[in-house]
């Protein structure tokens, strides 16, 4: 019985590789998802490691808005204020690092 049920599963993979050789939308359509995946950004605190969870710790000094400073890249979202940052402050380490330095390129 084992050994049927063995049989049966070789010639599934052998059937596989067959699909895979002739099938070139197939191995494109697996290669650009490969590019998004590599290509994607992380962002977390240089020192520590944390990492924003999208909420709005961040206030302007100028005019007090506040907001989720890596949506708006580190500008103030108040449309008259116009002030920006070169320098964010972690929630977690209280460390101000360069702006830049918080996003992080993930390869998978
Ligand atoms: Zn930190
Ligand atoms: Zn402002």
């Amino acid at each position: 019985m084992t050994i049927k049920i063995r049989a049966f599963l070789d010639i599934l993979n052998f059937r596989f590789v067959d699909a895979n050789n002739d099938g070139k939308a197939i191995l494109s359509d697996a290669k650009s998802e490969e590019d998004t995946k590599k290509k994607r950004k992380q962002i977390r605190c240089p020192l520590c490691g944390w990492q924003p969870d999208g909420k709005p710790y961040w206030m302007c000094e100028k005019c007090f808005a506040v907001f989720d400073t890596f949506k708006t890249h580190a500008h103030c979202p108040a449309p008259k204020c116009g002030n920006s940052w070169a320098y964010t402050q972690c929630i977690a380490c209280h460390q101000q690092s360069l702006h830049e330095k918080w996003y992080e390129n993930v390869e998978i």
